[in-house]
């Protein structure tokens, strides 16, 4: 290695410990700030973003000389990875100048806090000036970015690396002509599953206990990591050796705290699973958004939804909460947990009809960005869309297009890789149960160890060494595919709801 890489490597370490800090900060944010510290805090924030913006402007000299390296050919694989995704990252903020960034940053912060009202009053025109804002500034960033065929690729990109509008069009093409007809099929259904089975009283002690005891049992590391509480759950790594998450409780209802637990737990074990040599590097980071959701997902949805996972919990769950379970079989239970149902808000969906929630969002904000829709027929728009897909009326706004923060912060492009993260997980799901033929049994002794290994093994330790989209081809054998998930979706439900 020469030395000229050497010195860009350390450079490079010092800037992943200077953003820790600003980690920290929006964790403690989230977690421990009293009200008033907002806007000391939001300065704090800005000065050590300013400071971090220069930092990454400072290795210029350093990243030079090696991106030609890098184009001659020059670099061994090692490097060359590093190179070529740092130089996309420093090559993103460059092309953004500093007054867009700022008047990106003001746009969107005023513009959230309006949505935050809005939303409360189901006024879509009080919001609708800034929606208009910030479309045409993400329209512009997609411009100074640069972007091949539409400019919503250039927003994608930020979120998950690589991919492109097209391939994701058709993909939840494919999914969207799944689901309609097969949640038609389990609303037609004779059988009724009744959800509040499930409700009872819990008190919040208890429930600590049993979250931690979960996280634990699926190998997260309370040594290297803490749970709190915050309005929003999220995962949080300052360090492989320093990765929080938060959940939040509801004393009427054990699932909103236990659910996120798991999810964000293996959003956690992600990071908790990336080699310490490797911080500070591009492989000591996750791929993209998509293939962190698949980690998420895996363990909430496809464990943590599933038979086996509850033949080994429930008897624990009876025991700690002897009311409402000691009476309620596994059979009910795990119907219960797992009802289908259609309904306005999306992060309260079932897994079934989630992804309709997020092809809704990922077409509209496509055309929004490539400008063949407007902001102000969003209501329409969106409520026709939602008739269409999931048969129901929306009553108002606040129930449709302003339930989710994500536009009001400048996130567009975001939404798709939630779905993206269900299409790896069922794909790399069916690959482990490939690999580890008696997965199954192990989950219904309790034992996760063998699941976290070849997670580690297949995904975890190579940080950004492949792209997502190599990624699933060296794991499974072919390209990302609707298929492995509308197969799992199919067999689950169709037991469940007898189709
Ligand atoms: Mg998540």
């Amino acid at each position: 290695m020469t030395d000229l890489f050497l010195q860009f490597k350390e450079k490079l370490i010092e800037l992943y410990y200077l953003s820790s800090a600003l980690a920290v900060l929006h964790w403690d944010r989230e977690v421990n700030m009293p009200k008033k510290g907002v806007l000391a805090r939001a300065q704090t924030t800005a000065a050590l973003a300013g400071v971090l913006h220069e930092k990454l402007l400072s290795i210029k000299p350093f990243l030079l000389p090696l991106k030609s390296n890098l184009d001659d050919g020059k670099l061994d694989e090692e490097a060359s990875i590093i190179v070529r995704e740092v130089w996309r990252e420093f090559e993103k903020a460059e092309k953004l100048s500093t007054d867009f960034v700022k008047e990106l940053a003001r746009v969107t912060s005023e513009a959230h806090a309006t949505w935050a009202e809005a939303r409360t009053k189901s006024d879509f025109a009080k919001f609708a000036p800034h929606l208009h804002k910030i479309v045409e500034l993400k329209r512009e960033e997609a411009k100074l970015l640069g972007y091949k065929d539409s400019p919503y690729n250039a927003l994608l990109d930020t979120f998950e690396p690589y991919a492109t509008a097209e391939e994701m069009s058709i993909t939840l093409e494919e999914l969207k002509d799944f689901l309609i007809p097969f949640i038609q099929k389990i609303k037609n259904s004779s059988v009724k599953v009744d959800r509040n089975i499930l409700k009872g009283e819990f008190p919040i002690e208890e429930q600590v206990k049993f979250n931690r005891f979960v996280a634990e049992k699926m190998g997260y590391d309370l040594g290297a990591g803490r749970i709190d509480v915050s309005t929003h759950p999220f995962t949080i790594q300052f360090h492989p050796q320093d990765v929080r998450f938060t959940t939040r409780y509801d004393k009427a209802d054990v699932f909103p705290a236990l659910m996120a637990t798991i999810h964000e737990a293996g959003h956690a074990l992600y990071e908790q699973g990336i080699l310490v040599e490797n911080f500070g590097t591009p492989f000591g980071e996750s791929i993209s958004l998509g293939i962190h959701e698949s980690q998420s997902r895996s363990w909430e949805n496809l464990i943590g939804r599933s038979k086996p996972f509850w033949t080994y919990l429930y008897p624990e769950l009876q025991k700690e909460f002897p009311e409402p379970f000691a009476e309620t079989s596994l059979d009910n239970f795990y119907r219960a947990l797992n009802c289908v149902e259609p309904s306005f808000i999306r992060v309260e969906a079932d897994e079934v009809t989630y992804n309709l929630h997020i092809i809704l969002r990922f077409e509209i904000e496509k055309e929004l960005v490539e400008g063949s829709i407007e902001v102000d027929d969003l209501p329409k728009i969106w409520n026709d869309k939602f008739k269409e897909y999931f048969g129901l009326e929306v009553p108002d706004d606040s129930l449709g297009v302003l339930q989710d923060v994500h536009w009001s912060g400048g996130s567009i492009g975001y939404f798709p890789t939630y779905t993206l993260g269900n299409l790896y997980s069922a794909q790399f799901y069916s690959a482990s149960k490939r690999d580890i033929p008696d997965l199954e049994e192990q989950i219904a002794k309790g034992e996760f160890t063998d699941f976290l290994q070849w997670l580690r093994k297949n995904i975890h330790i190579h940080g950004k060494l492949y792209t997502a989209r190599d990624l699933v081809m060296n794991v499974t054998g072919e390209p990302l595919k609707s298929k492995y998930f509308i197969d799992y979706l199919k067999k689950k439900y169709s037991e469940i709801y007898k189709l």
